[in-house]
């Protein structure tokens, strides 16, 4: 029976069958339960952690995900590198619906999330100028072109504070500054990830054109789970590659994020 893992998934619940020889596994943390409990098993030889990310019945919309246990969870499993699979809006007319966008820059567009684990004794400023695992964009690429996917290989992703789409207006302003994605929880995800020294990847699925580079009445959510549905099969087995494929020793620089800094308290291990 597995009960640890190197590798953690955070994403929609359609991924629950990768996991072989699964075990659920109750974790508490100091930030209160993650968003579910959380499933450890095997993908081929490796061992995985599973969290769904806004739980197993979809109760947390993304401005109350609780990201800080969730991560916090993962990490006291054993897990060092994160993989992140989530819908978003393509702000790129060339980029449409099925294409996989592996971001390498993050607009944080969220408020009133707790975006860090460092908000009590002392100051911790960790690096964020490279936000994602150079390794694991990288292992993501590749994976995705071999299995011959749309892809966009980096680019940016804002994230909003939701639960409400993007108007016209803010996402043309977007569009107008360049960025490519738009999602709803890569952040803090993925800070909290890089507080704890975790390497963090996200494969962002394009479900639909945001608002303001599509003729029509704009996204709905129907059209956006409707979508994600017909994709979960593609993005299980996508998933399932880049765990094979995810080096086992971390030659990126992530582990040593707080490396020099001081921490006050000790990290899960
Ligand atoms: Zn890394």
């Amino acid at each position: 029976m597995v009960t640890r893992a190197d590798i953690g998934v955070i994403g929609g619940s359609g991924l629950y069958s990768l996991l072989d020889d699964a075990t659920e596994v109750e974790v508490t943390t100091p930030y209160g339960p993650p968003s579910d409990v959380i499933t450890v098993g095997r993908i081929g030889s490796r061992p995985v952690a599973f969290v769904p990310r806004h739980g197993r019945d979809h109760r947390f919309p993304p401005h109350r995900i609780p990201y800080r246990a969730n991560l916090w969870a993962l990490r006291s499993l054993g897990v060092r590198q994160v993989l992140a699979p989530s819908a978003v809006g393509s702000l790129r007319p060339e980029i449409g619906p099925g294409a996989l966008v592996v971001p390498d820059q993050i607009i944080d567009r969220t408020s009133g999330r707790t975006q860090t684990f460092y908000d009590s004794d002392g100051v911790v400023h960790v690096s964020f100028a490279d936000p994602y695992c150079p390794i694991g964009r990288a292992t993501a690429v590749a994976t995705a072109r071999s299995g011959g996917w749309p892809l966009v290989d980096g680019g940016t992703l804002v994230v909003i504070e939701g639960p409400r789409f993007s108007s016209r207006a803010e996402s043309r302003w977007f569009s107008a500054n360049g960025w490519t994605i738009v999602g709803m929880t890569g952040f803090p995800e993925s800070v909290l990830a890089r507080e704890l020294a975790m390497c963090y990847t996200s494969l962002s699925l394009v479900t639909d054109h945001d608002a303001g580079v599509e003729a029509g009445e704009g996204v709905t959510h129907e059209e956006v789970l409707a979508f994600f549905a017909t994709n979960v099969t593609r993005m299980r087995s996508l998933v399932a590659d880049v765990v094979t494929a995810l080096p086992d020793e971390r030659t990126c620089p992530c582990p040593g994020t707080l490396d020099g800094l001081k921490i006050p308290f000790d990290l899960p291990e």
